[in-house]
Protein backbone atom coordinates (compact mmCIF):
# COMPACT_ATOMS: atom_id res chain seq x y z
CA UNK A 1 0.00 0.00 0.00
CA UNK A 2 1.19 3.28 -0.98
CA UNK A 3 2.13 6.24 1.70
CA UNK A 4 -1.18 8.09 0.59
CA UNK A 5 -3.15 5.27 0.55
CA UNK A 6 -2.38 4.45 3.87
CA UNK A 7 -2.81 8.06 5.11
CA UNK A 8 -6.36 8.59 3.33
CA UNK A 9 -7.40 4.70 5.11
CA UNK A 10 -6.78 6.42 8.58
CA UNK A 11 -8.45 9.48 7.41
CA UNK A 12 -11.38 8.19 6.87
CA UNK A 13 -11.65 6.32 10.13
CA UNK A 14 -11.87 9.99 11.48
CA UNK A 15 -13.68 12.10 8.97
CA UNK A 16 -15.46 9.34 6.31
CA UNK A 17 -14.44 10.21 2.84
CA UNK A 18 -17.19 11.74 0.76
CA UNK A 19 -18.44 12.41 -2.90
CA UNK A 20 -17.34 15.77 -4.05
CA UNK A 21 -20.27 16.61 -5.64
CA UNK A 22 -23.21 15.14 -3.31
CA UNK A 23 -21.35 14.64 -0.36
CA UNK A 24 -22.49 10.95 0.22
CA UNK A 25 -20.24 8.66 2.20
CA UNK A 26 -18.02 6.89 -0.51
CA UNK A 27 -15.37 4.49 0.19
CA UNK A 28 -12.08 5.23 1.00
CA UNK A 29 -10.09 4.57 -1.74
CA UNK A 30 -12.79 6.08 -4.39
CA UNK A 31 -12.64 9.82 -5.41
CA UNK A 32 -16.23 10.03 -6.28
CA UNK A 33 -19.85 8.43 -6.35
CA UNK A 34 -20.50 6.19 -9.21
CA UNK A 35 -24.03 8.21 -10.05
CA UNK A 36 -21.82 11.45 -10.31
CA UNK A 37 -19.33 9.84 -12.09
CA UNK A 38 -21.82 8.94 -14.71
CA UNK A 39 -23.53 12.27 -14.66
CA UNK A 40 -19.71 14.00 -15.28
CA UNK A 41 -19.65 13.92 -19.45
CA UNK A 42 -16.15 14.57 -21.27
CA UNK A 43 -16.66 17.20 -23.11
CA UNK A 44 -13.04 17.33 -24.36
CA UNK A 45 -14.34 16.74 -28.70
CA UNK A 46 -16.44 19.30 -28.15
CA UNK A 47 -14.00 21.36 -27.56
CA UNK A 48 -11.61 23.85 -29.97
CA UNK A 49 -7.96 22.29 -29.14
CA UNK A 50 -6.33 25.76 -29.49
CA UNK A 51 -8.91 28.26 -27.65
CA UNK A 52 -11.15 25.51 -25.15
CA UNK A 53 -13.95 26.80 -26.42
CA UNK A 54 -17.02 25.23 -28.62
CA UNK A 55 -17.57 28.14 -30.04
CA UNK A 56 -13.71 30.24 -30.98
CA UNK A 57 -12.82 32.94 -29.33
CA UNK A 58 -10.40 35.51 -31.16
CA UNK A 59 -7.17 33.11 -31.62
CA UNK A 60 -4.70 35.79 -32.58
CA UNK A 61 -5.24 37.04 -28.73
CA UNK A 62 -4.21 33.64 -26.81
CA UNK A 63 -1.02 33.63 -24.91
CA UNK A 64 -0.99 29.87 -25.25
CA UNK A 65 -1.26 27.67 -27.57
CA UNK A 66 -3.40 25.19 -26.87
CA UNK A 67 -6.29 24.44 -24.04
CA UNK A 68 -7.98 21.36 -23.24
CA UNK A 69 -10.78 21.43 -20.32
CA UNK A 70 -12.54 18.07 -19.31
CA UNK A 71 -16.49 19.37 -18.19
CA UNK A 72 -18.93 22.02 -18.52
CA UNK A 73 -19.24 24.41 -15.67
CA UNK A 74 -22.54 23.08 -14.80
CA UNK A 75 -23.94 20.34 -12.06
CA UNK A 76 -22.16 18.05 -10.76
CA UNK A 77 -19.51 19.74 -11.42
CA UNK A 78 -20.52 22.83 -9.91
CA UNK A 79 -21.01 21.33 -6.30
CA UNK A 80 -17.04 19.31 -6.77
CA UNK A 81 -15.30 22.49 -7.63
CA UNK A 82 -16.98 23.91 -4.82
CA UNK A 83 -15.63 20.98 -2.58
CA UNK A 84 -12.20 21.43 -3.76
CA UNK A 85 -12.49 24.97 -3.12
CA UNK A 86 -13.62 25.17 0.10
CA UNK A 87 -13.59 21.73 1.86
CA UNK A 88 -10.19 21.37 1.61
CA UNK A 89 -10.92 17.26 -0.22
CA UNK A 90 -8.33 16.81 -2.82
CA UNK A 91 -10.99 14.11 -4.42
CA UNK A 92 -12.25 16.20 -7.27
CA UNK A 93 -8.75 17.10 -8.25
CA UNK A 94 -7.40 13.47 -8.35
CA UNK A 95 -10.34 12.39 -10.41
CA UNK A 96 -9.82 15.07 -12.68
CA UNK A 97 -5.95 14.95 -12.87
CA UNK A 98 -6.58 11.08 -14.01
CA UNK A 99 -9.37 12.53 -16.89
CA UNK A 100 -6.52 15.20 -17.94
CA UNK A 101 -3.96 12.78 -18.30
CA UNK A 102 -5.78 10.47 -20.87
CA UNK A 103 -6.60 14.11 -22.78
CA UNK A 104 -3.36 15.02 -22.65
CA UNK A 105 -2.09 11.68 -23.88
CA UNK A 106 -4.69 11.34 -26.72
CA UNK A 107 -3.33 15.10 -28.19
CA UNK A 108 -0.06 13.94 -28.14
CA UNK A 109 0.92 16.51 -25.59
CA UNK A 110 2.24 14.40 -22.53
CA UNK A 111 5.84 14.46 -24.62
CA UNK A 112 5.81 17.97 -25.01
CA UNK A 113 5.43 19.06 -21.41
CA UNK A 114 8.71 20.01 -19.60
CA UNK A 115 6.64 21.43 -16.56
CA UNK A 116 3.30 22.04 -14.65
CA UNK A 117 2.65 25.43 -12.87
CA UNK A 118 -0.73 26.74 -11.71
CA UNK A 119 -2.85 29.83 -11.73
CA UNK A 120 -1.74 31.65 -8.65
CA UNK A 121 -3.93 33.47 -5.83
CA UNK A 122 -4.25 36.54 -4.59
CA UNK A 123 -2.14 36.42 -0.55
CA UNK A 124 -5.37 37.72 1.03
CA UNK A 125 -7.38 34.93 -0.49
CA UNK A 126 -4.57 32.45 0.37
CA UNK A 127 -4.69 33.60 3.98
CA UNK A 128 -8.10 32.69 3.61
CA UNK A 129 -8.51 29.73 2.17
CA UNK A 130 -5.12 28.11 3.58
CA UNK A 131 -4.82 26.28 -0.17
CA UNK A 132 -4.85 27.32 -3.97
CA UNK A 133 -7.10 24.86 -5.53
CA UNK A 134 -5.37 25.21 -8.68
CA UNK A 135 -2.03 24.07 -6.92
CA UNK A 136 -3.77 21.07 -6.11
CA UNK A 137 -5.12 20.54 -9.57
CA UNK A 138 -1.39 21.50 -10.34
CA UNK A 139 0.19 18.50 -8.44
CA UNK A 140 -2.66 15.80 -9.01
CA UNK A 141 -2.01 16.19 -12.93
CA UNK A 142 2.68 16.03 -12.18
CA UNK A 143 1.99 12.89 -10.26
CA UNK A 144 0.13 11.41 -12.66
CA UNK A 145 2.76 12.40 -15.63
CA UNK A 146 5.83 12.39 -14.16
CA UNK A 147 6.82 15.97 -15.13
CA UNK A 148 8.47 18.85 -12.52
CA UNK A 149 6.00 21.61 -10.86
CA UNK A 150 6.95 25.08 -10.54
CA UNK A 151 4.62 27.47 -8.36
CA UNK A 152 7.10 30.01 -8.04
CA UNK A 153 6.94 31.65 -12.30
CA UNK A 154 3.90 34.03 -11.29
CA UNK A 155 2.53 35.66 -8.77
CA UNK A 156 -0.91 37.91 -8.29
CA UNK A 157 -0.63 41.09 -7.73
CA UNK A 158 -3.11 41.92 -5.10
CA UNK A 159 -5.42 44.30 -7.22
CA UNK A 160 -7.69 46.34 -5.33
CA UNK A 161 -10.84 46.17 -7.60
CA UNK A 162 -12.60 42.43 -7.85
CA UNK A 163 -11.82 41.09 -10.65
CA UNK A 164 -15.12 38.89 -11.24
CA UNK A 165 -17.33 42.39 -10.50
CA UNK A 166 -16.01 44.02 -13.47
CA UNK A 167 -17.63 44.39 -16.72
CA UNK A 168 -16.41 41.61 -19.16
CA UNK A 169 -14.33 43.99 -21.80
CA UNK A 170 -12.56 45.91 -18.18
CA UNK A 171 -11.84 41.99 -17.31
CA UNK A 172 -9.14 41.25 -19.97
CA UNK A 173 -7.05 44.41 -18.48
CA UNK A 174 -7.78 43.87 -15.52
CA UNK A 175 -6.92 39.72 -15.16
CA UNK A 176 -3.36 41.49 -17.24
CA UNK A 177 -2.41 43.61 -14.69
CA UNK A 178 -3.60 40.95 -11.73
CA UNK A 179 -0.14 39.11 -12.72
CA UNK A 180 3.19 39.43 -12.42
CA UNK A 181 6.49 37.44 -13.34
CA UNK A 182 7.52 35.83 -9.90
CA UNK A 183 11.71 35.34 -10.44
CA UNK A 184 12.99 37.46 -13.39
CA UNK A 185 15.76 35.08 -13.16
CA UNK A 186 13.98 32.26 -14.52
CA UNK A 187 14.58 31.16 -17.90
CA UNK A 188 11.95 29.03 -19.76
CA UNK A 189 13.65 29.65 -22.82
CA UNK A 190 12.21 26.43 -25.45
CA UNK A 191 10.03 25.24 -22.68
CA UNK A 192 6.10 23.73 -23.17
CA UNK A 193 4.65 24.69 -20.06
CA UNK A 194 1.00 23.22 -18.64
CA UNK A 195 -0.45 25.73 -17.03
CA UNK A 196 -3.67 24.53 -14.42
CA UNK A 197 -6.54 26.26 -13.26
CA UNK A 198 -9.79 25.40 -12.18
CA UNK A 199 -12.72 26.74 -14.27
CA UNK A 200 -12.16 28.99 -17.67
CA UNK A 201 -14.20 31.38 -18.41
CA UNK A 202 -13.56 33.97 -20.93
CA UNK A 203 -9.41 32.95 -21.10
CA UNK A 204 -8.53 36.32 -19.51
CA UNK A 205 -6.97 34.80 -16.46
CA UNK A 206 -5.40 31.88 -18.26
CA UNK A 207 -3.99 34.09 -20.83
CA UNK A 208 -2.60 36.91 -18.07
CA UNK A 209 -0.71 33.56 -16.78
CA UNK A 210 0.49 32.89 -20.11
CA UNK A 211 1.41 35.75 -21.31
CA UNK A 212 3.74 36.04 -18.12
CA UNK A 213 5.60 32.39 -19.60
CA UNK A 214 5.91 33.78 -22.60
CA UNK A 215 8.02 36.84 -20.93
CA UNK A 216 9.77 34.24 -19.24
CA UNK A 217 10.92 32.75 -22.51
CA UNK A 218 8.39 29.72 -22.51
CA UNK A 219 8.06 28.28 -26.76
CA UNK A 220 4.21 27.22 -25.63
CA UNK A 221 1.70 27.04 -23.14
CA UNK A 222 -0.74 24.84 -22.85
CA UNK A 223 -3.54 25.96 -20.56
CA UNK A 224 -5.64 23.08 -18.37
CA UNK A 225 -8.80 23.59 -16.50
CA UNK A 226 -11.32 21.11 -15.15
CA UNK A 227 -14.32 23.17 -16.53
CA UNK A 228 -14.99 25.42 -19.30
CA UNK A 229 -17.99 27.81 -19.52
CA UNK A 230 -20.35 26.99 -21.95
CA UNK A 231 -20.38 30.44 -23.73
CA UNK A 232 -17.81 33.39 -23.09
CA UNK A 233 -20.31 35.49 -21.64
CA UNK A 234 -21.87 33.50 -19.09
CA UNK A 235 -19.75 34.73 -16.33
CA UNK A 236 -17.97 32.78 -13.00
CA UNK A 237 -19.99 34.17 -10.74
CA UNK A 238 -18.92 32.55 -7.75
CA UNK A 239 -16.15 34.28 -5.71
CA UNK A 240 -13.08 32.43 -7.18
ZN1 LIG B 1 -21.92 11.84 -5.61
ZN1 LIG C 1 -10.75 27.95 -31.04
Amino acid sequence: MKLSDVKKYIADLFLPNRCPACSKVIPWDKTMCRKCREKLIVITDELCSVCGKSQCIDHSKLAFENCIALFYYEQPCINAIYALKYNKGSNFAEFSAGLLRTELENKNLIEKIDLVTCVPMSSKKLRKRKYNQSEMIAKCICEQIGKPLDTNLIVHADTLVDHHKLPKNEKADNAMSSFRIADDSKNLKGKTVLLCDDVYTTGSTMNACASCLKKLGAKSVIAAAIATTRHVEKRYDEES
